[in-house]
């Protein structure tokens, strides 16, 4: 007996929110069929949350923060959910003292012992500065703007914790992300719309993939069923290079170990987000979820970070020898016309949750004009 083939318009590979945005566009707006296949036994990508046994609404690969300057990007989501306010903070513990991180006025005034006014700090730290002729890498980006002192406390360590390097090894890209500011601002983002979703991300993703003109196989390494359907396009979200039977060789990532721990007390920390930057506390940071999420209860679930080079692809690592290794795959890829790569495994790129929802419209509007 010959099995018929499941028939589809689209397979997309991966139910994180570039799979999940691509499949709703597809199915509301061109009326196609779309097949969902997601290895994990849920969808939502690492943006998934849970309730855990203590009744915590957690976040299982890491705290995720929504922030957005886009408002095309909140709109869309906004069909979604309902948001609730939310202004991430973030301290850093040194030497056993808490510090506002991105470094601040505040910051600045509380290391040196000394009251600075907002317009006196720049001329302060251009003082700890020594001249830098040349910037190389981010240690020579941050010593240039803040100078050693602030540098040897809040960078160096937890820079090597997080990347298994020192940022004298990193491109002066890594570091400058986080800013550098002279007022007291200690938000972590400054970004126009900062919420959370109010019943969670997996809540906001049940709702995007609520058509039924879509199907969702969980559980499924698209590679093991792929041959028994037949379609006209793949929307690819996984690893590069994977996809390619690691045939070129392996793409190096950054990886967590997410351990979590629940407290019989209603608060454990300062504040939702603690980095330890002191290199003999073996964890990066600590997160406790209900300070993110706005939950009330009697006890508080928290989750510490452990960096390490094995284990699941989080960080793409953006060095030379990575980058070379992803030109070739990239350039593989011309050959697979009906197959679309998108996503952070698949661009091998490190996307934020709003970068890559407008980034999955922006292929949506492109892939409209075809059908
Ligand atoms: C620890 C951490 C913290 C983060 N915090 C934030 C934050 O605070 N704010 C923010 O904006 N962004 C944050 N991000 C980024 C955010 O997670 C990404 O923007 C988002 O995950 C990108 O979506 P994606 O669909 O490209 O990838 P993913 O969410 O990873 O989705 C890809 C999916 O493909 C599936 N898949 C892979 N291979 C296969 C296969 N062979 N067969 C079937 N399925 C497969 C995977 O299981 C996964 O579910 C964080 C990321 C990490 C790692």
């Amino acid at each position: 007996m010959v099995l018929q083939k499941m028939k589809y318009d689209f397979v997309i590979v991966g139910a994180g929110f570039a799979g999940a945005v691509l499949a709703e566009r597809i199915s509301e707006v061109l009326k196609k069929r779309v097949l969902l296949i997601e290895k994990r036994d849920h969808i939502c990508g690492n943006c998934y949350d849970e309730y855990d046994e203590y009744g915590i609404l957690i976040h299982k690969y890491g705290p995720h923060i929504f922030h957005t300057n886009s408002s095309t990007v909140f709109k869309y989501l906004s069909n979604f959910t309902e948001w609730r306010k939310y202004e991430h903070k973030v301290l850093a513990k040194y030497n056993n003292e808490l510090f506002p991180i991105p470094i601040n006025r505040l910051t600045i005034s509380k290391f040196f012992n000394i009251n600075l006014a907002e317009n006196e700090v720049e001329l302060f730290l251009k003082k700890q500065c020594e001249q830098t002729q040349k910037i190389d890498n981010s240690e020579d980006y941050v010593v240039s703007r803040i100078g050693q002192k602030l540098f040897d406390a809040f960078y160096k360590e937890y820079t090597y914790k997080q990347w298994g390097k020192y940022p004298a090894e990193l491109s002066a890209s890594v570091c400058r992300r986080l800013p550098i500011r002279s007022n007291d601002d200690s938000r972590y983002f400054t970004d126009k719309f900062q919420y959370m979703p109010a019943e969670g991300f997996s809540s906001l993703f049940k709702s995007m993939l609520s058509n039924p003109k879509i199907d969702i196989m969980l559980g499924k390494d698209y590679k093991s069923v792929i041959e028994n359907i037949s379609y006209k396009k793949l929307i690819y979200t996984g690893p590069l290079d994977y996809y390619f039977d690691y045939n070129l060789g392996k793409l190096n990532y950054r990886s967590i170990e997410f351990v979590l721990q629940n407290y019989k007390k209603v608060s454990f920390q300062e504040s939702p987000v603690v980095n330890y930057v002191n290199k003999y506390v073996p964890f990066t940071r600590i997160s406790e979820f209900k300070k993110i999420t706005g939950q009330f209860a009697d006890t508080t679930t928290i989750c510490k970070e452990f960096a390490s080079n094995k284990g699941e692809e989080y960080y793409p690592i953006i060095d030379a020898e990575n980058l070379q290794l992803l030109k070739k795959y990239k350039k593989k890829t011309r050959r697979f016309a009906n197959t679309i790569f998108i996503g952070r495994l698949a661009e091998f790129k490190y996307y934020n949750m709003d970068q890559i929802v407008a980034r999955a419209l922006k292929v949506f509007n492109h892939l409209a004009e075809q059908f």
